[in-house]
């Protein structure tokens, strides 16, 4: 069993000034809460109080999992409601009648990796809790494991807990916009290398609804009908869509609601309520953030980062904290 969580130098530094800055006034310094102006949803402090130790993060994935109130869950060789209790030396409960053990980590990202508990509920608390993302390089340097693992325990996150599930189509108001990722050329000898290298950089299509959820797909190439196929595989035929006056879009004419256009390459951009501003913020956001936290991403990558954005934009909605919402998919629930 881990002792306390491993704070390095920068995060000591941030309790120190979360518990004397963010805390209230000086008698509160021994208890200090977070002011409901706060933009965090979630501090290090609160996790850290409710989360002390792998076996509170053991209990926590019980209770979610198995027994709501800590001990009583349904025993399944005894085939009815038992009371449990926690198996010494061992990360499982034991049923007081029948002796069976159950684990609460089996069948979570968490089972039989040799990374603690409590590590793997820092890293998820790190993930949510930064506004645009966090590199496995940081990742790393915050848990105090070596990089394989850092890199690996982002990734499971990623890929298991931050895919949207949601698969309704997008409906209402709805912007549409593509961009290109990959970094510029540094030296185009040509005008075919540099052309070469336009033609190499990944599309991502964005689809928004306005006050709504975002939806963005890795596409081969912004030309041809691979752009106009996701479109009409994610947006409801009752949206109104907007998009600029590129010509892969020309196929959507007629199979919505209505199809507003915004002549970019005549350098209109707003016009009234024909805008595409809201999925361009997002782009904008997508692109900062993995400039800053993801220095190098390979096309074939892509997509799972630009799912961990859309996780982020949409989750945000929700209204709970996002730490809440990766516990809550880590547990199966
Ligand atoms: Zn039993």
């Amino acid at each position: 069993m881990q002792g306390p969580l491993w704070l390095s130098d920068e995060r000591h530094a941030l309790c120190r000034r979360s518990m004397y800055n963010i805390g209230m006034a000086a008698n509160d310094r021994n208890d200090p809460f977070r002011r409901p102006s706060s933009e965090s949803d979630y501090s290090l402090i609160e996790f850290m109080r409710e989360y002390p130790d792998d076996a509170a993060c053991l209990d926590r994935l019980w209770r979610d999992r198995f027994a709501p109130d800590g001990h009583t869950a349904d025993c399944p060789k005894c085939e009815r409601p038992r009371r449990f209790h926690r198996t010494k030396t061992r990360t499982s409960y034991t049923c007081d009648t029948c002796g069976l053990h159950i684990h609460p980590m089996k069948g979570t990202i968490f089972e039989k990796s040799t990374t603690s508990l409590q590590l793997w509920f820092y890293a998820m608390y790190l993930i949510a809790s930064t506004r645009c993302g966090i590199s496995a390089k940081q990742l790393e340097r915050e848990l105090g494991v070596g990089y394989k693992t850092a890199h690996r325990m982002m990734k499971k996150i990623r890929t298991e807990l931050m895919t949207d599930a949601d698969d309704e189509p997008l409906s209402g108001d709805v912007e549409i916009d593509e961009t290109s990722w990959g970094g510029k050329p540094r030296h185009a000898h040509s005008r075919a290398e540099a052309a070469a290298f336009r033609e190499a950089k990944s599309t991502v299509l964005g689809m928004v609804e306005r006050g709504g959820r975002v939806r963005a797909r890795v596409i081969p190439s912004r030309r041809g009908p691979a752009l106009s196929r996701e479109v009409v595989a994610n947006v409801n035929p009752s949206a109104m869509i907007f998009t600029d006056d590129w010509v892969a879009y020309k196929p959507l004419r007629g199979q919505f609601l209505d199809h507003r256009i915004i002549n970019h390459s005549t350098g209109e951009y707003v016009v009234g309520a024909v805008h595409t501003n809201t999925i361009e913020g997002f782009f904008g956001n997508l692109k900062t953030g993995m400039r800053g936290a993801y220095k190098k991403v390979s096309p074939h990558y892509l997509q799972s980062y630009v799912n961990e954005y859309a996780w982020r934009h949409n989750a945000r909605r929700e209204g709970k904290a996002l730490f809440a919402q990766l516990l809550a998919r880590a547990a199966g629930s």
